[in-house]
């Protein structure tokens, strides 16, 4: 797609707006007096606003995934993003979306609360991609497609050859949340980004970089779209201290971490792969595991009765007498496996 055609997906109204205008907007320079936003001139470290495009942050961010910083919006979580995908692109009442099932609950709720109707297609066999059900349930109204790679609750990415089919085949803006992606044996579609103006790939700090009480989430695209996305936001999104507490904390090395959450998961599948109340584990490219069992309320109850917390997706459809074990420190997986092994 090209990108004016992208640019005609966007609701009028947000392509007309003219957005509010931070003091911070108009003068960018550090030195001077400062009295043009009202604040408390009294220094604690905090009584100034921050800086409403978060540059040095993103400046960050962007040598990390080595994605240009106007490619970029940073988010309260990763579901203000998924919100504003909506917000932009979806006329409530009017306009729809597409969306895969099982998936992350968000993209339903976003969609409720803008009023706009979700057709969520179930995944095939295996928790495979339905290239062709999902470009068949869209209509000229189907502005945004949610695909989940890898997929929350499932587990398994889907090949990059599909995603790409969906975006080449549709007529809106293909949404690919890779919140899990640091964990996949598979690439980022942000190697594509350039040459696809509908993508928009979401990730987060939450997961791998360990941060998820920030509370910051990432959306990448054309610059022009992530301008649109800028100027819907509310001004000054990201707070200050989150901001300095993620420069400081993204400047230590998490590749130990997710190796090792890696070669956990590969140590518990195997092990939970032996327990007899355990009927199947899906494989997984994320930090958890979908595991079926004999009674998944049951072996919910026996884990909680020991404090451990594990999430039970039984009454999900598609995901019919599972549960979804988070992938812990070695001796936190090792004290649920034992309750596990231990369960009838
Ligand atoms: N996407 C997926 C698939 C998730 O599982 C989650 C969190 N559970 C999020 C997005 C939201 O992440 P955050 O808002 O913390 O960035």
């Amino acid at each position: 797609m090209e990108l004016n055609e992208v640019l005609r997906l966007v609701r009028k109204n947000i392509i007309n707006l003219a957005p509010y205008s931070t003091a911070r907007d108009e003068y960018k320079g550090k030195l001077g007096v400062f009295l043009d936003a009202n604040e408390n001139p009294f220094e604690n470290r905090y009584n100034r606003y921050p800086d409403p495009r978060q540059l040095e942050l993103k400046g960050i961010i962007s040598a990390i995934k080595g994605v240009p910083v106007e490619n970029m919006f940073l988010g309260n979580g990763s579901d203000e993003a998924i919100d504003l995908c909506f917000r932009v692109f979806c006329t409530p009442g009017k306009d729809n979306a597409v969306a895969i099932a099982p998936s992350y609950g968000m993209y339903r709720v976003a969609a409720d609360i803008n009023d706009v109707e979700v057709r969520e297609v179930q995944l095939g066999e295996d928790f495979s991609l339905p290239v062709d059900s999902l470009l068949a349930s869209c209509d000229e109204n189907t502005k945004l497609m949610f695909i989940c790679s890898p997929n929350n609750p499932s587990g398994n990415s889907f090949p990059m050859e599909q995603m790409l089919a969906l975006a080449d085949a549709f007529n809106g803006v293909l949404v690919v949340d890779e919140a899990y992606i640091d964990f996949a044996n598979q690439p980022s579609l942000l190697t594509v980004l350039p040459k696809y103006k509908n993508l928009i790939v979401l990730q987060t700090l939450s997961k791998a970089y360990g941060l998820a009480g920030l509370r910051l989430g990432l959306a990448f695209a054309d610059a022009e779209i992530m301008s649109i996305f800028a100027k819907v936001k509310y001004p000054y999104n990201i707070n200050l201290a989150g901001m300095e507490r993620a420069k400081e904390l993204l400047a230590r090395d998490v590749n130990a971490e997710i190796e090792l959450l890696k070669s956990e998961r590969e140590r518990v599948a195997a092990a939970l792969e032996q327990m007899q109340c355990v009927e199947k584990v899906f494989p997984s490219d994320a930090n958890f595991l979908l595991v079926k069992v004999s009674d998944a309320r049951g072996l919910y109850d026996a884990l909680i009765e020991e404090q451990v917390i594990v999430r039970d997706r039984s009454r999900i459809k598609g995901c019919e007498g599972t549960l979804r074990i988070t992938i812990g420190k070695p001796e936190e997986n090792d004290r649920m496996l034992a309750i596990v092994d231990k369960w009838k």
